[in-house]
């Protein structure tokens, strides 16, 4: 399948891992938008928010599991962070394979839309 994140999950591209469990991989954005800044995604192709079904949220749980085990390990459990999802053309989603973004080490602009 031609997805940039199943190909990160299998390795034929390199990320800059920090957590891996048997089904989330957590990994630094190339282009962080933030001082801290990871990605958190199911190792199993979910195409977006929109696909998430009654069987996916065993992992949509350990995806949270992850975000709240990176941000301590990034030292911003305390200071604060922020996890977005996009879903869908107006909110900006490039990657069709589910993601959280984590965000933090510095204070972060207000949510526009
Ligand atoms: P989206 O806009 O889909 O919510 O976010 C996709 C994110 O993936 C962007 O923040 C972008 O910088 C990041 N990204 C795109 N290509 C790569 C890549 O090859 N490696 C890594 N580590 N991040 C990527
Ligand atoms: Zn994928």
């Amino acid at each position: 399948m031609d997805c940039l994140f199943c190909k990160i999950v299998e390795g034929s591209i390199p990320a800059k891992v920090l957590m891996e469990t048997d089904n989330v991989l957590v990994f630094h954005d190339i282009q962080p938008a933030a001082p801290v800044h990871v990605l958190i995604i199911p190792k199993k192709h979910i195409a977006s928010m929109n696909d998430v079904t009654a069987e996916d949220l065993g992992v949509i749980g350990e995806m949270h599991q992850a975000a709240q085990q990176a941000a301590r390990k990034l030292g911003v459990d305390q200071s604060g962070y922020r996890l977005i999802n996009n879903c869908g053309p107006d909110s900006g989603q490039a990657v069709h394979h589910l993601h959280y973004h984590l965000l933090g080490g510095a204070k972060l602009g207000a949510l526009t839309g």
